[in-house]
């Protein structure tokens, strides 16, 4: 087996061997309850693919994980036979980093226990947002979810996690309390900040590449009242939305979070009439506390050009998740993001330059987060997500339906990181790096030296690989 070194983010380490015979897979299959698809299957040319379906990932064979049992045996099986292991409950992030790993599909690892005394909730890794917002409805609890009900709450936690609610309570990550594990050496272990601090670091923002999860605590936050929805306007009215976006999101108080999006929707007959073929500005909102202040902060917005379709509504955790009105079911999919140490006018205009003209850019949809309050917040007791000061992040997205299309999304992207090259900080979120982009662009030098140093001692023989290795590609 090899063992792994540090290196560039592009340089392969892990040369784990793939020749697992059919009686080493027909040994595993006798020893676990849930479904193995080799590649010899034909349910392999599924079962193989992820949430990305463009991504054409090729794992060794692809475990339907049934219980915590069948986790710990996959590791022990991988373990002695020099394959490593991988987790990839959906595929929201699937990446051919993955090839001929033993991918473990987790979504059975159900589970959620709501604790209304400890103020935390405790899910196993199957668990998506939409099912544990859908637990809170009711509690006056939040936790810190993201944009997509479809995505699982550990897959994102791992990645630090950008929440609608991070600018108040910080990051995702930060939020977990204790996570179950199997460790590289096939051992269950509660890890909390005082069993492994090291460890429990680690998970905390630093990915999937360090011990399979197959359970999470995470504290919850009081909201008793929510607010949310999406504002919309013809495209043509960008230049002045982006505008009011950005001036309120440089000055909105913690409780109140804003998106903007140029979006060119396709004339595709599945979506609704209104949007179907046209282009909008929008900007999505969250905000914890009362209509009256909710509508008196987004008065300038509102005034910027005619709205042309407002839901701003009280809003349930459960519909958090729709509020951005992201697509949940699997699809092909290219992104690009970066963040911005600022969003001056020169910038909204060049960026509108790139993605604002219907029928002129490949890019379906552009998103400009507004950060700022507790992203940039250093918190010492923090995991390895790194506090971020840029006060925005943008994140595109290309549809490569067709393959002349997954021809141009990068030219497009490439048109973009020119376009924003003197406001591009350098680094992304973790969870935010396109399949393109380089995953190390995630940490500072002290965060990535920590983690691949971790990586090396606990797991020499890269037992456990997640779709972004700390120690490149
Ligand atoms: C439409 C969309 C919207 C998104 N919105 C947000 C957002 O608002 N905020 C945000 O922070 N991110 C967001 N993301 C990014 C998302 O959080 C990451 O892609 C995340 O990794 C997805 O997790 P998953 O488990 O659903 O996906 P998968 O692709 O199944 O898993 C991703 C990776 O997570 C790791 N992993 C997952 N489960 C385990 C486990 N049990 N043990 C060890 N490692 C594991 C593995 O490395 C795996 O490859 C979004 C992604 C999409 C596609």
């Amino acid at each position: 087996m090899t063992t792994l070194t540090t290196s560039t983010d592009t340089t392969s380490t892990d040369t784990t061997s793939t020749d697992t015979t059919w009686t080493d897979w027909a040994t595993l299959r006798d020893n676990v309850s849930g479904r193995l698809v080799t590649r010899e299957d034909p349910e392999y040319a599924d079962a193989r693919l992820g949430w990305i379906v463009n991504v054409d990932q090729r794992p060794a064979a692809i475990l339907e994980v049934a219980h915590v049992g069948d986790v710990v045996e996959a590791v022990g099986f991988a373990r002695d036979r020099g394959l490593a292991v991988s987790a990839q409950p959906g595929g929201h992030a699937a990446r051919t980093t993955v090839d001929d790993t033993l991918l473990l599909r987790t979504r059975a690892l159900g589970g959620i226990e709501i604790d209304r005394a400890r103020g935390t909730a405790t899910v196993g890794a199957g668990v998506k947002w939409g099912e544990l917002c859908a637990a809170l409805d009711g509690t006056g609890l939040m936790a810190l979810v993201g944009s997509n009900p479809d995505v699982t709450v550990v897959g994102l936690a791992l990645g630090g996690g950008v929440s609608w609610f991070t600018r108040a309570h910080g990051f995702t990550a930060n939020s977990v309390v204790a996570f179950d594990v199997v460790t590289a050496c096939g051992e269950l272990e509660h890890v909390t900040r005082a069993s492994d601090p090291d460890l429990f670091w680690a998970l905390r923002g630093g990915g999937g590449d360090f011990a399979i999860v197959v359970r999470v605590e995470l504290a919850l936050f009081p909201a008793p009242e929510m607010h949310g929805g999406q504002l919309f306007w013809p495209v043509e009215h960008a230049p002045a939305v982006l505008r009011a976006f950005r001036d309120l999101a440089l000055v909105a108080p913690r409780e109140l979070t804003l998106w903007a999006h140029v979006m060119h929707f396709p004339p595709m007959p599945e979506l609704p009439e209104p949007i179907r073929g046209q282009s909008f500005v929008t900007v999505a909102a969250t905000y914890l506390g009362s209509k009256q202040l909710f509508d008196a902060l987004l008065w300038s917005l509102r005034d910027a050009a005619p709205v042309v379709m407002d839901s701003m509504r009280p809003i349930q955790p459960s519909e958090v998740g729709d509020v951005a009105q992201e697509p949940v079911d699997p699809m092909p999919s290219m992104e690009h993001s970066m963040l911005l140490t600022g969003f001056d006018d020169a910038a909204i205009d060049a960026l509108l330059a790139v993605v604002g003209t219907p029928g002129a850019t490949p890019l379906m949809m552009t998103q400009v987060r507004g950060l700022g309050g507790a992203f940039a917040d250093d918190n010492p007791a923090g995991g390895a997500v790194r506090p971020v000061s840029e006060p925005f992040q943008l994140m595109s997205v290309g549809v490569p339906a067709v393959p002349e299309l997954a021809a141009v999304i990068p030219h497009a992207f490439a048109a973009l990181d020119a376009a924003l090259g003197g406001v591009a900080s350098g680094y992304r979120m973790p969870n935010f790096a396109g399949a393109a982009q380089s995953d190390a662009g995630g940490y500072d030098a002290d965060r990535l030296a920590r983690l691949r140093a971790l990586k090396i001692d606990r797991d020499p023989d890269g037992v456990i690989r997640s779709n972004k290795p700390v120690l490149g590609r």
